[in-house]
C-alpha cells in the first residue's frame, strides 16, 4: 500500500468542502460562455437540483461542512485570465472558490435552516424551495449514454470490457461500476485522472477533488477521449479508458456490460508483472511455484475468460 503519484503529498485533510454554484442570474451567462458541461441539465431548475442531490450525497459521505459558493461569470473570467487557468475545468472553480473564501468572501454553509432563505439565492424558505421533496423527486431529462472500453494496462492476454453507462453517473459510481464490470472486489481505494484531472476516491484525504462530486461528463467530454482509472495505490492497476461512442439519451439508459475478454487477476497479488509471472506458473507443471498458483488462481481458471461473459 505505498502511496503513489504525489497522492499524499499537497493539501491537508479539507476543513470545508466548497460547492461552486452559478446563481440564477449568472446561469446565461455561464452556459454561453462554456463554463458548464452539458450534463442533465435543460435549466436552472435542472441545474439546482443536481447542485443540491450531490451536496446531499457529499453529506453522506463528507467529514467536513459543506458550503456553497455563488459564482459570479465575469469575475470568475478575469480570476482565469489572471492566473492563466481554464475557465471552464471544474479545478478552476474551486481555485476561484478558494481564492474568494480567502479574501473574506465567504459562502454559506449547508444545508439551511428549513425555514431559511434556500441557498440557491431565489427568497423562497428552504423547505419550500430546493430542500422540497417534491421537487428533488422531479425526473431529470434523459441523459446521454456514454460506451467506455476499459482496458487493465500490462497483461497477456488482455482483459478488457465494453460498457453504456450514463454521462451523469458521478465518479464515485462510476468506480463501482467498473469494479462490477472487470470483477476487482472493491478493496482499495481509487482515482481517476486525466491530463489535466485528478480525482479520487472521497475517502482519501489527499486534498484532491473528491469523485463524489463530479460526473462522467467532466472527463469524457467527447468521442476518443481516454482516461485513466487506477485501482488500489499499493498493486496499481491501470485501467486506460476510452470513450468511444456518445449514442443520445433515452429513458432505458442504464448500466450495462456490452461485451469483455479476459479473466480478471486476482486482488492483492502485487500488480500487472506479478500476474504475469503467476500466470506463467499456472501454464508451467515443471515449474516449482506450479503448485501454488494452480493453488491460488483454482485448477478451472482461463485467464482468457471473462467472467460475466455469456456462453458463446
Ligand atoms: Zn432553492
Amino acid at each position: 500500500m505505498q502511496p503513489t503519484r504525489g497522492l499524499t503529498r499537497g493539501a491537508p485533510r479539507a476543513t470545508v468542502y466548497q460547492m461552486a454554484y452559478f446563481p440564477p442570474e449568472q446561469y446565461e451567462a455561464a452556459w454561453t460562455q462554456g463554463l458548464l458541461n452539458a450534463t442533465s441539465h435543460r435549466d436552472h431548475g435542472d441545474y439546482r437540483r443536481e447542485t443540491q442531490q450531490t451536496m446531499q450525497a457529499m453529506a453522506e459521505r463528507a467529514a467536513a461542512p459543506i458550503q456553497i459558493v455563488r459564482l459570479d461569470v465575469p469575475d470568475l473570467l478575469a480570476y482565469a485570465q489572471r492566473t492563466g487557468t481554464d475557465p471552464a475545468r471544474r479545478p478552476t472553480r474551486l481555485a476561484y472558490a478558494g481564492w474568494l473564501h480567502k479574501t473574506g468572501h465567504t459562502g454559506d454553509l449547508w444545508p439551511p435552516e428549513r425555514n431559511s432563505p434556500c441557498w440557491c439565492g431565489s427568497a423562497a424558505k428552504y423547505k419550500k424551495c430546493c430542500g422540497n421533496p417534491a421537487f428533488l423527486a422531479i425526473e431529470p431529462p434523459d441523459p446521454a449514454s456514454l460506451v467506455l472500453r476499459i482496458e487493465l494496462n500490462g497483461v497477456t492476454p488482455p482483459v478488457w470490457r465494453r460498457v453504456a453507462i450514463p454521462s451523469n453517473t458521478t465518479l464515485d459510481l462510476v468506480h463501482r461500476m467498473i469494479q462490477d464490470a472487470m470483477g476487482w472486489s472493491d478493496e482499495h481505494m481509487y482515482v481517476f485522472e486525466t491530463d489535466e484531472h485528478t480525482i479520487i476516491d472521497p475517502r482519501s484525504d489527499s486534498g484532491e477533488a473528491p469523485a463524489d462530486g463530479e460526473r462522467l461528463v467532466s472527463i469524457a467530454t467527447e468521442a476518443g477521449a481516454t482516461f485513466t482509472y487506477v485501482y488500489d495505490f499499493g498493486d496499481e492497476w491501470t485501467h486506460t479508458v476510452t470513450v468511444e461512442e456518445i449514442r443520445p439519451g433515452g429513458p432505458h439508459n442504464t448500466f450495462t456490460v456490452l461485451d469483455g475478454g479476459g479473466a480478471c487477476p486476482p486482488e492483492d497479488i502485487g500488480g500487472a508483472a506479478a500476474y504475469q509471472h503467476l500466470l506463467a506458473a499456472f501454464a508451467d507443471s515443471s515449474r516449482p511455484d506450479h503448485d501454488d498458483a494452480v493453488e491460488l488462481l483454482g485448477e478451472d481458471f482461463d485467464p482468457t475468460r471473462h467472467h460475466g461473459a455469456t456462453a458463446g
